[in-house]
């Protein structure tokens, strides 16, 4: 038997109102803070990723699902939101858009040849933000207020921002230098992908998920002890500006985040509910400077942020926190005989082309069933069509919370529900 691709699922009606809910809400929220959508390629030139996330990361070097198109074009399924809007960026110039920064949204499946364990798919979906254009703490701090928004419009309370700055790229180099000098002297105890990063990305190793607990990364040298003047004015602006808006932080000095291209704010938000398990991120972001002029584009900065739908549920569950379901149907239709049913067709056709949900029984069950069926739907109101209603054309409409029935004619029934 054919089965589900491993790490991917299928969303059942019985799960998939609650991801037409968090959609909606994300769609409201975005709109709030004036982001539009922007819908890229679900697969890109490999290329793109290899560069704008950068050959250091667990993304390129062993997350991607790349082949060969029949032109023999090296394409990729795409792993992540930031590097594609990037590229349209560029190639639509939107730097010559009147209104920067470039404010957009993007609710879509990524794809990750990752090991499957709970809250890690190789098919999910992010939902995430991209601010292009624009050099300012104000835009940094109005992401993390987004952010937080998101999170708390749901009702979710155990979160925990975590921020740091990783400075410019001069205060970045700085600071690279000295944790070659740190981690050089003793760098064969560490996993081969950190022998690798000393050479091409030393930051990445404070992130290496196998070496978190070593010695030398927790003495290692802090990465606002090297931020530039500059940098470090602007992460206190931002931190500043946080107080101000009373969102609560924490300042992690190792917080350097999986990717290349990261410059002053990054930040992560987790979840410390209880029996969350050990994947506690729920969402991560920054501020990337150095991109756009990277990927031969304008002289431009962003910052952007990306979380997954399916860690925001696994966060609520572990909250107990219910999405409202979907408030069922308008009218049910129950029928005695098969005159009636017919009849009861034509009018589910008039209803439905009045905007008016309605369903019947197709499976020629008795009455009690049919009932029960309607209860399963939620259905708000029923009728009964038997013969004595076809002659009269008349049926009572029953509201199925009050148990009231009013007796109309068939026309009347939709113009009642329509009105409702
Ligand atoms: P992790 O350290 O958990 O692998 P990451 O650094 O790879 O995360 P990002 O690339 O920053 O994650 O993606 C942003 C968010 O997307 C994460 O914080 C997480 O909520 C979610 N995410 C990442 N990978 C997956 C996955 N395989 N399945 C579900 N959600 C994911
Ligand atoms: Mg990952």
């Amino acid at each position: 038997m054919i089965q589900v691709p491993r790490g991917t699922q299928d969303i059942l009606p019985e799960e998939s109102y609650k991801w037409q809910y968090i959609e909606k809400k994300l769609h409201e929220i975005a709109k709030n803070y004036n982001y539009e959508e922007i819908r890229t390629p679900m697969f890109e030139s490999t290329d793109l990723f290899v560069r704008a996330v950068g050959g250091s990361t667990d993304i390129v070097n062993k997350e991607m699902y790349t082949f060969k198109d029949k032109g023999d074009r090296s394409l990729t399924l795409r792993p992540e939101g930031t590097a594609p809007v990037v590229r349209s960026y560029i190639e639509n110039k939107m730097q010559h858009n009147v209104e920067q920064p470039v404010k957009l949204f993007y609710l879509a499946p990524m794809f990750r040849y990752e090991r499957k364990q709970k809250g890690r798919y190789r098919q999910f979906v992010q939902f995430g933000v991209e601010a292009i254009g624009v050099e300012d703490p104000l835009i940094d701090v109005e992401v993390l207020s987004m952010l937080m928004n998101i999170y708390q419009s749901f009702g979710l309370k155990n979160l925990k921002l975590v921020i740091n700055s990783i400075g410019d790229i001069e205060s970045r180099n700085e600071y690279n230098k000295a944790l070659v000098e740190h981690f050089s002297p003793r760098i064969d105890e560490f996993c081969n992908d950190c022998q690798t990063r000393i050479n091409t990305n030393p930051m990445r190793i404070l992130d290496c998920k196998v070496d978190r607990d070593h010695e030398l990364v927790k003495t290692a040298p802090r990465m606002y002890d090297y931020l530039n003047d500059e940098s470090k004015a602007y992460f206190e602006t931002v931190k500043a500006k946080l107080d101000e808006l009373n969102i609560n932080y924490e300042v992690d000095y190792n917080l350097v985040r999986g990717l290349d291209y990261y410059t002053h704010t990054a930040f992560e938000l987790m979840s410390d509910a209880e029996g969350f398990g050990a994947i506690t991120t729920l969402c991560g972001g920054g501020r990337y400077n150095g991109l756009l002029e990277m990927m031969d584009g304008p002289d431009k900065t962003g910052i952007g942020f990306a979380l997954s739908i399916e860690r925001l549920l696994l966060a609520l569950e572990a909250e107990g926190i219910e999405i409202p379901k979907d408030k069922g149907i308008d009218l049910y239709i129950c029928t005695m005989t098969d005159e009636a049913r017919n009849a009861a067709g034509t009018l589910l056709h008039k209803l439905r082309s009045r905007n008016i949900s309605a369903d019947m029984d197709y499976e020629n069950r008795k009455l009690k069933a049919q009932m029960k069926d309607a209860d399963r739907k939620n259905a708000q109101y029923t009728i009964v069509l038997g013969e004595n209603e076809l002659d009269s054309r008349q049926a009572d409409l029953k509201n199925m919370e009050t148990g009231e029935t009013v007796k109309l004619s068939f026309d009347d029934i939709i113009n009642t529900l329509e009105e409702l």
